[in-house]
């Protein structure tokens, strides 16, 4: 018999949670304004609302945080992440920053100015934020084949060549750069193949265009490279991902992610100009160079965090485990996003609900129904985070309607991943007695979800 995945680590610390009852959550939620950020933490059991800096580091990294240099200029952990970052992704140029849209943040008050035209797959969105901040406009010219939840398609992520071709002839002089997100976070934690990267960058050079990648979960496409695309299965992941950024001409990184750390983001580029111009917004925002937005433990703890993120043991379970929940709820008959992605499960709340409509608000409705349930926090990736549109104020009602459970490095266990799964099917039983979605009573005017107030309708 083959042997299945099990972690490659064993416990050897352990944080208590715990549970509430459904009276309790009834309280809090509406106390909430029914908008799950605005929970205290311990008023959650199952915490997926998102898989950034949640992480659980290992012992060989909070030894690096004992080594940690925190000298204002010339740090050591600078130069161990910058060996680090140098060795993984081949970028000689790094600046540190807090996290990653700081990373952005920095990068685009280079490179973005108002009117410009930035082509991508599903950008995510603090990524979209920092563009139409500057009065430019996001492209998405992801593969249609991303948008039905149903079809299987082993590279969700991809970029559709034509379509970015059209944005390039068309607007040619206004776009600075092309972004790819690895993985496409937005459309389902689905990943990018080495074929359309390589393609990318053909077409990029065709049009002499730049090409940043937005590279928080890089790991774990590069693992679904190594499963999925043919000529990958005997490669190493590092090989993957040494070969995926040569594709690249710099990088953001939010560090929560891949970097298995709770804090920390930055910038890497081949090119010293670029680099330079950079320092200075880095200086300006974040901090001096060598520690930019972070503290020398921090890039310690960072620099050893990638090489973890980088071995296959690791992300075999780590995907395995994110799979076995997806698994779980097709074995329900829940309508799931698939394939299953990287980082987290996407339920189609509009499959889940087609009694209520998208201007009720229907995935919020879900991630509510399910905190409800059993004290498990997911978020909404649908119409509140889709925002209004800047232009006609309208609510803009994305293809995709979705909760996402996002799943910890290295927190839960598959029993965790159980109970989730059977609070799901609870709430997907009572389905057609939940009638009616929500109506805003508060909203700021970017980024809404985080701080969007909500009436039961
Ligand atoms: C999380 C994330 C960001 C932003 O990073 P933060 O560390 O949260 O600021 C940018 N892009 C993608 C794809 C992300 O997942």
């Amino acid at each position: 018999m083959e042997l299945p995945y099990a972690e490659p680590f064993k416990i050897k610390m352990v944080e208590n949670i715990t549970r509430s009852t459904k009276e309790e959550r009834l309280r809090w939620i509406k106390e909430a304004k029914y908008n799950l950020f605005n929970l205290s933490s311990d008023k959650v059991f199952i915490d997926l609302l998102t898989d950034s800096g949640t992480g659980a580091m290992s012992d060989k990294q909070w030894s690096e945080l004992m080594l940690g240099d925190e000298s204002y200029a010339g740090a050591s952990s600078y130069y161990k992440l910058q060996h680090a970052i140098k060795d993984i992704f081949g970028f000689p140029y790094f600046l540190p920053t807090h996290q990653g849209r700081a990373a952005e943040n920095v990068l685009f008050s280079v490179l973005v100015k108002e009117g410009d035209i930035i082509p991508g797959n599903s950008h995510f969105d603090t990524t979209k934020g920092h563009i139409e901040f500057r009065k430019a406009i996001p492209i998405d010219c992801t593969i249609d084949e991303a948008f039905d939840t149903t079809l299987y398609h082993p590279f969700k992520g991809n970029i559709d060549l034509n379509k970015l071709e059209q944005v390039l002839s068309q607007h040619h002089q206004k776009i600075p750069f092309i972004i790819i997100t690895l993985t496409n976070n937005t459309a389902g934690g689905q990943p990018v193949s080495m074929e359309n990267l390589k393609e990318v960058r053909y077409l990029a050079n065709r049009y002499q265009k730049m090409i940043i990648f937005d590279s928080a979960r890089f790991a774990e496409n590069a693992f679904f490279i190594k499963t999925r695309e043919k000529g990958y299965e005997n490669r190493s992941i590092r090989e993957i991902v040494r070969q995926m950024f040569s594709y690249a001409d710099a990088m953001t990184m939010s560090s929560k992610k891949d970097g298995i750390v709770n804090i920390g983001g930055f910038i890497a580029m081949n090119d010293e100009k670029l680099f330079k111009q950079a320092t200075i917004y880095n200086i300006m925002f974040e901090g001096y160079i060598t520690y930019g937005g972070m503290a020398g433990r921090d890039m310690n703890a960072l620099a050893q965090g990638l090489q973890e993120s980088t071995t296959y043991e690791y992300l075999e379970s780590r995907i395995g485990q994110v799979h076995f929940l997806g698994n779980k709820l097709k074995e329900y008959g829940i309508p799931i996003q698939e394939p299953i992605g990287g980082h987290a499960v996407f339920v189609d709340a509009l499959k889940f609900f087609p009694h209520i409509p998208q201007s009720e608000y229907v995935a919020q409705l879900l991630a509510v129904e399910l905190y409800i349930e059993g004290g498990v926090r997911g978020v909404e990736i649908g119409t509140l985070l889709a925002d209004r549109d800047p232009k006609t104020g309208q609510d803009r009602y994305p293809k995709l309607e979705m909760v996402r459970l996002a799943i910890p490095r290295r927190v839960y266990t598959n029993n965790h991943m159980e109970y989730v799964a059977a609070a799901l099917k609870n709430v997907y039983d009572r389905r057609t007695d939940i009638r009616r979605g929500f109506k805003i009573t508060y909203e700021a005017p970017i980024l809404r979800h985080f701080t969007v107030e909500l009436e039961r309708l």
